[in-house]
């Protein structure tokens, strides 16, 4: 048995993918700035990809960047914008992804950084974020709100469009992480009003070290990499492989096949409050479609679940992968108001676009037995 429930973590490589990136490792394997021929083939299978990216978010082919992924990316907006206006803020939230949270502690970030309120659903405040807009547009010159699209631990999704009218209210910059968002739920970067955006191939089936920054014509940071690829915006030799895995993964993209997701997402919850004494957590509208986080109330921590189901082909998280060596809480849940006692008894469940209600029943089976072993052995 082998039922992978950790799609927020990665994703596997579709196989279309797969076939489409061989024969750029096989044959086509020049460099993209090379003059001849063959480099110029690999540049314009690149300038393809690039088109395909900005379609997918209704932008200019000229405003999408590669990078090595959304950590980067969030890392490029950060810095960039730092380094760009001097003594300027950055607004966050505080459940954003570590590589937006841990600049709160890089010593090469200048510009305060301020951290906005969350309701207990984990929507952004939205009077609370206008406030502390006009506090810091009275006394600053430029602000910078990053709010990342759909959270990766608990999959809320944030109110956009109103974040980013309240943002441009007040002059500001609108950065949103839409990594966990992207490929999942249609974005529209003039519709949401997104200045700049951050994704990555692995999470919708491309592969591992490529992403991409959206970055609006007329929206100035400074580059984090500097050299003369990417328009001189960062440089680096194109990681060609990884761009054409992310061309071909959004042309798969099926938003119609994440609303039968989002229907057997709401099968697993049901048989979940079933059959368990547990809670889900942010249990509201605003959700991706492939998330489950939840909560037990049994003798159980979410760390022995993985090792357990692991032994039986099931694989889930506890909470974000990038967290998960950390034996610190999960900062995301507690600012959704956790005690650290549940958050240890949390786990995170993300299904794939294949899932079916076979699989969920045989996770909920395996569930079940685990906890009635522990139980019974306490
Ligand atoms: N932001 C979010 C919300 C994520 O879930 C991740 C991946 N865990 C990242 C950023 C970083 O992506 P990558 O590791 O591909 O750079």
């Amino acid at each position: 048995m082998n039922i992978y429930l950790d799609n927020a973590a990665t994703t596997k490589p579709k196989k279309e993918v797969v076939d489409a990136i061989i024969p750029y490792l096989t044959e086509e394997w020049y460099n993209p700035s090379s003059l001849y021929n063959k480099g110029k083939r690999v540049k314009n299978k690149i300038e393809e990809v690039r088109k395909i990216v900005a379609e997918s978010i209704n932008a200019k082919s000229n405003e999408i960047y590669f990078t090595s992924g959304a950590t980067e990316s969030n890392n490029w907006v950060m810095r960039g914008f730092n380094d760009c206006y001097k003594n300027s803020n950055i607004i966050i939230s505080p459940i954003e992804h570590k590589s937006i949270m841990d600049n709160v502690i890089n010593p090469a970030i200048t510009s305060d950084i301020n951290i906005c309120r969350i309701n207990k659903d984990g929507l952004v405040n939205l009077e609370y974020l206008d406030k502390l807009l006009y506090k810091y547009s009275q006394i600053h010159n430029k602000i910078l709100v990053s709010i990342i699209f759909a959270n990766n631990e608990i999959g809320v999704i944030q109110n956009i469009k109103d974040i980013s009218d309240i943002v441009h209210k007040y002059n500001g910059i609108f950065h949103t992480d839409a990594t966990q968002a992207f490929g999942h739920i249609p974005i529209d970067v003039k519709e949401y009003g997104i200045d700049l955006l951050s994704a990555s191939a692995q999470k919708l089936g491309g592969i591992k070290g490529t992403g991409f920054l959206y970055k609006r014509n007329g929206i100035r940071i400074n580059p984090l990499i500097w050299g003369s690829q990417e328009r001189g915006e960062r440089g680096g030799t194109e990681n060609v492989i990884g761009i054409i895995s992310l061309g071909k993964a959004i042309e798969l993209i099926d938003f119609t096949k994440q609303s039968e997701v989002a229907l057997l997402r709401n099968y697993f919850i049901e048989q979940l409050t079933k059959n368990f004494d547990c809670k889900i957590n942010c249990d509201g509208k605003y959700r991706l479609p492939n998330n489950i986080s939840v909560t037990f109330n049994h003798k159980i921590t979410g760390e022995a679940l993985i090792y357990s189901l692991e032994s039986c082909g099931i694989y889930i998280s506890a909470g974000s992968a990038c967290n998960s060596e950390s034996a610190e809480p999960s900062y995301v849940l507690q600012a959704i108001g956790l005690t650290d006692e549940e958050i240890y008894k949390t786990i995170r469940i993300s299904l794939p676009d294949d899932i079916d209600k076979e699989s969920i029943d045989k996770v909920i089976c395996e569930i079940k037995n685990t906890i009635s072993i522990i139980e019974s052995a306490i």
